[in-house]
């Protein structure tokens, strides 16, 4: 990431008692975050090959997950959309401090600056942005990050909570899905974030 932001980072990381992982590059998504389990610590993961600004701006979409996660853990997150109005609050507040020219260079600055009026999900969805933070040519990753779960089709297998699932049928907003560890039934809300196999 940019050098400057580097020291505003780690405070936010310590802060939050989030795990940062350095990803392999991967085809399928940028980064993400997943809530802890019995055994792990919060997490969030971001690909090691994307350019300082766009790494830098993957991060911080995922650190907003975790305050998300971490703001609403107890009050019930069922209702909350993975890219709605709290994560949006939580992003922009997050992205505020490191929207400054020695963080990003121009056309960047200008481009996330507008860009953060209103964020959406992913940052390709902002064409001319997307560009100034990766390069015109990056175009071959097909999401930011990974799916919901309502976007696949019955019968594909995908990672929740690091477990496999094969999706079965749509219940109006829950999911039936089987786990392929121990074969049982479960409900899962259609808009978790899940990751194709
Ligand atoms: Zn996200």
């Amino acid at each position: 990431m940019p050098a400057a932001a580097i020291p505003l980072f780690w405070n936010i990381l310590s802060e939050i008692k989030v795990q940062m992982i350095i990803s392999r590059a991967r085809q399928t998504k940028f980064g993400d975050f997943r809530p802890p389990s019995r055994t792990k610590p919060a997490r969030i993961s971001v690909n090691g090959d994307l350019p300082p600004e766009a790494f830098l701006m993957t991060a911080i979409h995922e650190l907003a997950h975790a305050k998300v996660y971490f703001e609403y853990k107890d009050k019930g997150l069922r209702n909350i959309a993975p890219h709605g109005k709290e994560w949006k609050r939580h992003f922009k507040l997050l992205m505020e401090p490191f929207l400054h020219p020695d963080i990003f260079n121009e056309p960047s600055l200008s481009l996330v600056k507008r860009h953060m009026q209103n964020p959406s999900a992913s940052s390709m969805r902002d064409r001319e942005m997307f560009e100034a933070l990766h390069g015109k040519n990056n175009h071959d990753i097909q999401n930011q990050e990974a799916t919901h779960l309502s976007n696949l089709k019955n019968g594909e297998v995908f990672i929740f909570r690091n477990r496999q699932f094969k999706r079965m049928e749509l219940l109006r907003v829950y999911v039936k899905c089987q786990a392929l560890d121990n074969k049982r039934l479960y409900r899962i809300h259609g808009s978790v974030e899940v990751e194709r196999v």
